[in-house]
């Protein structure tokens, strides 16, 4: 068991950039997470000399906090713009889609960017807290078997909205608010095939289709030289075929696909799935961060103030700051 001033519960991109604010700013952080590795959604699936970024597919900067940050990424190799051409599909065609935005992505896989962050930080891993509970002079994490994890004076939860409620039953002001947020489920597909699928771009909204975006992940900086896609389908088909099994998602997502953009597609070589439970909140609450300041406890992700990577980053910072701001106990 290990005594930290501040606990922090996730440690995908919300809880990293939190724990580092607070660490730089001489703060004991012990970050918990049930995963293997640190990342969350921000993640990358590996297969046969392969590389999917199955989670979150490139992210944009509007803030100049998080602008100043990924050039330190950029300039440690863990970050590039990606070029990749973007487009619309429907009924198929294919239309160019020039908005001028930059897309940044990990290098050489999303993940590098979390695992960069995790390099300075204490993360225990693999580690899933099943209860905080009140202590005399702050708080105690649980294990899902009672074991307790440690203790701290502050506790953060930067898990997804439904997973942070199960951690919430000694704040129940907190819980409420949290209860309130609905985050959308979302079946991903990852696919290398024989030879390449001529979809005459890279990144592909797609319109009117159980597919809501597909992308040619080897396409991304450092990717290799492999024919990769990933395929994302609407929450709206996720939700009414969630138990549909893998090989009938790989087969009816890339038919989709095929119809949207008017190409077939190439044999298969490898295929894999992913069933996002939480992928994005569908109402993010208007706040980057919930803090309470008497019990000393506190929210924040991409549920909270912005459903992408910018606000999941934007709302640790910001939740760090709200421990700052009551430093004389933290
Ligand atoms: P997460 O990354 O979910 O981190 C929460 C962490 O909490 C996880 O690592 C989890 O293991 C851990 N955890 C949960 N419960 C417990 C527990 N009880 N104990 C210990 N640990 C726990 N964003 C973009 O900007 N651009 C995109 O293109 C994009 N596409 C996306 C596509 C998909 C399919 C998905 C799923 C997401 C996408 N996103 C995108 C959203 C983006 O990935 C998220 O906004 C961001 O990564 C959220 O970060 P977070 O730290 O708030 O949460």
């Amino acid at each position: 068991m290990s005594e930290s001033r501040v606990a922090i519960i996730g440690a995908g991109i919300c809880g990293l950039s939190c724990a580092q604010w607070l660490q730089r700013r001489g703060v004991s952080v012990r970050l918990f997470d049930k995963a293997r590795k640190a990342g969350g959604r921000m993640s990358t699936r590996r297969g046969p000399e392969v590389t999917f970024d199955h989670g979150a597919q490139y992210f944009t900067v509007r803030s100049d906090a998080l602008g100043e940050v990924v050039q330190t990424w950029a300039d440690a190799g863990v970050a590039k713009p990606w070029t990749g051409r973007i487009a619309v599909a429907r009924h198929g065609s294919v239309t160019a889609k020039g908005d001028g935005v930059t897309r940044w992505v990990g290098t050489p896989t999303m993940s590098a960017i979390p695992r960069h962050l995790a390099a300075g930080l204490d993360v225990a891993a693999q580690t899933r807290v099943g209860a905080v509970e009140r202590d005399h002079d702050g708080w105690r994490l649980i294990d899902t078997d009672g074991v307790t994890l440690g203790t701290a004076s502050t506790v953060l939860l930067t898990t997804p909205a439904g997973q942070a409620v199960d951690l919430l039953a000694a704040a129940p002001q907190l819980a409420e608010r949290v209860a309130a947020v609905e985050m959308e489920p979302c079946w991903a597909v990852m696919v290398s095939l024989e030879r390449p699928w001529e979809i005459p771009a890279d990144g592909v909204f797609v319109d009117d289709s159980p597919v809501a975006w597909a992308a040619r992940d080897g396409s991304k900086p450092g990717r290799g030289a492999r024919e990769t896609w990933v395929l994302h389908a609407t929450p709206a088909w996720t939700r009414a075929h969630w138990d549909d099994d893998a090989a009938t998602v790989v087969q009816t997502l890339t038919a989709a696909l095929a119809e949207a953009s008017g190409v077939e597609r190439p044999s298969l070589a490898h295929a894999d799935t992913q069933r996002w439970r939480y992928a994005r909140a569908d109402a993010p609450l208007p706040e980057r961060a919930l803090w309470d300041p008497e019990l000393r406890i506190g929210v924040a992700g991409d549920w909270c103030g912005g459903p992408r990577v910018e606000g999941a980053w934007l709302g640790g910072r910001a939740l760090a700051e709200r421990v700052l701001a009551d430093a004389p106990n933290t």
